[in-house]
């Protein structure tokens, strides 16, 4: 058995799951989705992330950026690498990638702000 806090909602329900002859019991979620929570992060754990990245330009030297899907967690680590390694040089704005399938991973890294183009 093992205790998780489902992290889908800000409820953060308590959740107990365990495995019981190849199925997946879970217990102390208010919806489904703390279900299926529950076994993502026991088979399969996955996670967003928010960072930010370099520019060139002084009047905005970082951009927030986000992955466009959630990656497996494990691989968060190799992502925040590729992340660091950027450096804008053109003119860009929210959705922008500026990163494409990081990694053959299926997502992009993408712009969060348009502060560059308000400029
Ligand atoms: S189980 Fe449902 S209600 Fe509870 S935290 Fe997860 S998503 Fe929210």
């Amino acid at each position: 058995m093992k205790e998780l806090t489902c992290i889908v909602c800000p409820n953060g329900c308590r959740l107990e799951v365990e495995e019981k002859d190849g199925e997946w019991i879970v217990s102390g979620n208010q919806c489904k989705r703390g279900e299926q929570f529950a076994i993502e992060e026991m088979t399969h754990p996955m996670r967003t992330i928010c960072s930010t990245v370099r520019t060139v330009f002084p009047e905005a030297p970082v951009l927030p950026v986000r992955v466009s899907v959630e990656i497996p967690k494990e691989r968060i680590f190799d992502v925040m690498q590729e992340i660091n390694k950027v450096m804008v040089r053109e003119i860009c704005g929210t959705g922008d990638p500026v990163i494409k399938n990081v990694l053959g991973l299926g997502a992009d890294v993408i712009v969060t702000s348009s502060i560059l183009k308000e400029e």
